[in-house]
């Protein structure tokens, strides 16, 4: 039987299941509403695939390190109506429009009612959905096969997703596609459990499917701004739930209490990445206030050929110094937290399911404001936590950062 990754390392990005030739790997939905994998032994033949293609356990290089080899820019899309709908500034979604445009094909992920799965599209009608951060965990299903599909036939193809999925693709698609293959990770924080979505659609009777988890309808913010969570009923009528106080999918995303076992010990945070480009938030910018409220990406970009996609992406770009990333964004190079190991996330399993909305409210998305009197320990007990979990991410943040000054003055 092969040696896949535990429970606590698995990432859920189904490399193995695209890679065995038996079809021998299922998915199988975990106690905490994450995705793990089953190995059914009566059809496995022990052939290794799964093993080589796991980004956990396979010995192909690691996906990244933790120097400063790559540029660090600050971008947005030119067409103001891709940067309006993009997360940040429409990187993703100006990349995927440029290969669709010369025929080729984008990957990535889009909401279908409840769940978060990727999909691979020539269509640029599918642009819409593709865009924008969906703050639940993705699930890639069988869409590396596709992927490895269109490539064996001619097509060059944009995989924008998760950094562990992608370090599977890259394992799972042979070497010699890669020159057609393009790829971009986001910084990722972690991915919160499905089942925050599933009890909030309990709770809102009605609901059908979730149409944006956050948008620039009050412009972007480099210090960040309020999630707004936009839910669509089965008679096709928007909800625009920003007046209804704090909600159990993103503020229990932001509480980072429901994440996957492995987001809490990420192995694939690096400065210096596999893939051809890594995206996110140019959070504390100062240089663009001019830019501010369309939104600011930053950009790192590991590859030559990543370079020479921003370009002809229609991307405008400036470079900038790695601190003005690296200082207000841990996630790029530091993928631990402290918070696996608190009692609210071991009993999530059970929690989830034995508890009523309300009280998971305010447990996994830290509504203590209309808790009653008797929760006023428990508030206690979670600002002390989540001030220890800051306080440990600071130090481990700076120490990280120095190592990488360092090592560009020893190079010197
Ligand atoms: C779970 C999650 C955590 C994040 N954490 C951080 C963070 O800590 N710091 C930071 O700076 N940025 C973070 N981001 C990234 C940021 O929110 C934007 O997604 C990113 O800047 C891209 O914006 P854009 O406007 O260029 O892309 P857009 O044009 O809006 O396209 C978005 C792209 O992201 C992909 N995507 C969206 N949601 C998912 C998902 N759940 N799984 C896989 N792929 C997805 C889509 O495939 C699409 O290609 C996170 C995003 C997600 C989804
Ligand atoms: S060892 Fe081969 S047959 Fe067995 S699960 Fe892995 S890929 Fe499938
Ligand atoms: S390939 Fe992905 S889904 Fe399969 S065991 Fe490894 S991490 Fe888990
Ligand atoms: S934090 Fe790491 S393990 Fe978790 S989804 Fe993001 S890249 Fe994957």
């Amino acid at each position: 039987m092969p040696e896949l990754a535990s429970e606590k390392t698995c990432t859920g990005c189904m490399g193995c299941m695209n890679a065995c030739p038996k079809d021998a790997i299922a998915p199988v939905v975990q106690a905490d509403g994450h995705k793990g994998i089953h190995v059914d032994p009566a059809r496995c033949v022990e052939c290794g695939l799964c093993e080589r293609t796991c980004p956990v356990v396979s010995t192909s290089p690691p996906y990244g390190t933790n120097n400063l080899e790559s540029r660090f820019m600050a971008g947005w899309a030119d067409d103001s109506s891709i940067r309006r709908r993009g997360a940040t500034s429409g990187i993703a979604g100006a990349i995927a429009a440029h290969i669709m445009s010369e025929g080729g094909y984008a990957a990535g992920a889009v909401m279908e009612g409840l769940e978060c799965r990727y999909i691979v599209t020539s269509d640029p009608a599918d642009l819409p959905r593709l865009q924008g951060s969906k703050y639940t965990a993705s699930f890639p299903g069988m869409v590396m096969r596709h992927i490895r599909r269109l490539l064996i036939d001619g097509n060059t193809v944009f995989f924008c997703g998760l950094p562990c999925h992608v370090a599977a693709l890259l394992n799972y698609i042979p070497t010699r596609l890669h020159p057609q293959l393009y790829t971009a990770d986001i910084i990722c924080g972690g991915v919160s459990s499905p089942l925050l979505l599933a009890r909030y659609a309990d709770a809102h009777p009605g609901m059908k499917g979730v149409a944006s988890f956050r948008n620039k309808d009050n412009g972007w913010h480099p210090k960040g701004y309020k999630y707004n969570l936009k839910y669509i009923d089965a008679a096709g009528k928007m909800h625009d739930t920003s007046a209804d106080g704090r909600n159990l999918v993103t503020d229990g995303f932001a509480c980072e209490l429901t994440d996957r076992l492995s987001c809490y010990d990420c192995q694939f945070a690096f400065t210096h990445r596999r893939s051809d480009l890594t995206i996110g938030d140019l959070w504390g910018d100062t240089h663009f206030p001019g830019q501010h409220h369309d939104g600011v990406s930053a950009i790192i970009a590991h590859s030559p050929r990543g370079e020479s996609l921003l370009k002809v992406s229609g991307i405008s770009t400036a470079e900038i110094p790695p601190e003005d990333i690296l200082s207000h964004n841990a996630r790029l190079f530091c993928g631990k937290s402290i918070k696996r190991m608190l009692p609210e996330r071991r009993m999530l399993g059970k929690l989830i399911h034995w508890l009523g909305y309300r009280n998971l409210l305010h447990i996994y998305a830290s509504d203590l404001r209309s808790a009653p009197f008797y929760w006023i320990p428990f508030t206690i007990y979670r600002v002390l936590s989540f001030r220890i979990a800051e306080k440990i991410k600071q130090i481990r943040s700076r120490y990280i950062i120095r190592k990488c000054l360092n090592s560009i003055n020893d190079s010197k």
